[in-house]
C-alpha cells in the first residue's frame, strides 16, 4: 500500500539574481536552494534546521509558491502545485499556507485585527456572510480574546502578534502549513507557550507541519523527522531519536556539539566541535561536497564528487565518510 504524503517536495531548486541592473544586463544566479527533495505524511512535523542564510526561508517560500520555483516541483496530496493553471492555483494554494518568521513586520500595522483575518477568506470567497463570527472563532483558537477583534496589531504583545499570524494561516483551512522560525523575534518566556498552542492546534485540526527553526531544541522537542540543511542542501535526514542520538554528518555532529546539556555533570564532559571559517557564499559553492571546507574529515574525493543524500531506515546522510558519534 502506497500512502500517498501530504506535501512532496522533489527536486527544488531557486536562484536569485544578483548584481544584474534589471535592465540590459542580467546578474549572476545565486542558488539559496540547490536540489532538495522530501515528503511529510498527513499530521506529522518535519523539522528543517541550519545557519542562517543556509536556504531555510527560501525554502519556505518556493513550497507555498511565493515564489516560482527554477526547478523541481512541489506536490499536495495528488496535486502538483507548482505547475497549475491559475483558477486552479488558487483553490489548491488554499491547502497551504505560511507563517513568517517576524510577527511585527508580517502584520499591516494599519489593518485590524478583523480586516487581517477577513483578506484571506474574501480572496478565497469563504464564510460569506459569517466572517465576523469565523473571526471570532479563529482569535479563540489561538488562544486570543475574540472582544480584541477590532485592535490593531501594535495593541498586541509579539507572542500575540504571532497568534494573528497564525490565525491567519488558519483562516482558508489549509492542510500544510510552513512555520518559518515562528518562534525565534520572541521572548524565551513566551516562545513555549506558542509552540504548545502550535501542538495543540495540529492534534485538533490533523495539520501537516514543516517547522524551520535554527534552534535545535526547539526542532527536537516539536518534530517527528528532521532534516539537516548546509549550503542550500539537506545533508541529513532521519527522526528526531535517530538524528539526535546517532548524528552521521559532521555538520550534524556540529550543529549537537554546541547545544548545551542540561545535566552539569555531562555538560562538564560535553566536547565542543568548533568549525573553522564561515559558511561559503552560495555565489560560489565549494566543488563537490559543500561542507568540505570546514570539514575535519576532507579528502580530495570529498572535493571531487558530491555526495548524494542516501542511507537506510529513514536515516540519511550525504557524507562520504558518515560515521556516528555519540552527541554529548
Ligand atoms: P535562511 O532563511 O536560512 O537564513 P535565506 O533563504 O533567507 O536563508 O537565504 C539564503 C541565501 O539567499 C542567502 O545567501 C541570502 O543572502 C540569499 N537571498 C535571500 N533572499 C534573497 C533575495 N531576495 N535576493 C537575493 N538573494 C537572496
Ligand atoms: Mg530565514
Amino acid at each position: 500500500m502506497v500512502v500517498t504524503a501530504a506535501l512532496e517536495v522533489h527536486e527544488l531548486v531557486k536562484a536569485y539574481e544578483t548584481g544584474g541592473n534589471g535592465l540590459r544586463r542580467r546578474g549572476t544566479p545565486v542558488q539559496a536552494v540547490s536540489g532538495v527533495s522530501f515528503a511529510v505524511a498527513r499530521g506529522e512535523t518535519f523539522g528543517i534546521v541550519g545557519e542562517s542564510g543556509c536556504g531555510k526561508s527560501t525554502l519556505a517560500r518556493s513550497i507555498v509558491q511565493l515564489h516560482p520555483l527554477d526547478g523541481g516541483a512541489v506536490r499536495l496530496g495528488e496535486e502538483e502545485i507548482s505547475a497549475r493553471a491559475r483558477g486552479r492555483r488558487l483553490a489548491v494554494r488554499r491547502k497551504i499556507q505560511m507563517v513568517f518568521q517576524d510577527p511585527y513586520a508580517s502584520l499591516d500595522p494599519r489593518m485590524s485585527v478583523n480586516a487581517i483575518l477577513t483578506e484571506p477568506l474574501a480572496i478565497h470567497g469563504l464564510h460569506r456572510g459569517g466572517r465576523d463570527a469565523r473571526v471570532r472563532e479563529l482569535l479563540d483558537l489561538v488562544g486570543l480574546n475574540p472582544a480584541h477583534a477590532n485592535r490593531y496589531p501594535h495593541e498586541f504583545s509579539g507572542g500575540q502578534r504571532q497568534r494573528i499570524g497564525i490565525a491567519r494561516a488558519l483562516a482558508v483551512e489549509p492542510e500544510v502549513i510552513v512555520l518559518d522560525e515562528p518562534v525565534s523575534a520572541l521572548d524565551v518566556s513566551v516562545q513555549a507557550g506558542v509552540v504548545n498552542t502550535l501542538a495543540d492546534l495540529q492534534r485538533d485540526l490533523g495539520l501537516t507541519y514543516v517547522f524551520i527553526a535554527h534552534d535545535l531544541s526547539v526542532v527536537r522537542h516539536v518534530s517527528d523527522r528532521v532534516a539537516v540543511m548546509y549550503l542550500g542542501r539537506f545533508v541529513e535526514t532521519g527522526t528526531v531519536a535517530q538524528l539526535f542520538a546517532a548524528p552521521l554528518h559532521p555538520y550534524t555532529q556540529a550543529l549537537l556539539s554546541a547545544v548545551p546539556v542540561a545535566n552539569p555533570v555531562i555538560e562538564r564532559r560535553r566536547r565542543r566541535i568548533v568549525l573553522e571559517g564561515s559558511v561559503p557564499s552560495p555565489a560560489d559553492p565549494p566543488s563537490g561536497c559543500r561542507f568540505r571546507t570546514r570539514c575535519w574529515k576532507a579528502t580530495e574525493l570529498c572535493a571531487q564528487v558530491a555526495p548524494p543524500l542516501e542511507g537506510e531506515g529513514g536515516h540519511a546522510v550525504a557524507c562520504h565518510f558518515p560515521e556516528p558519534r555519540a552527541a554529548a
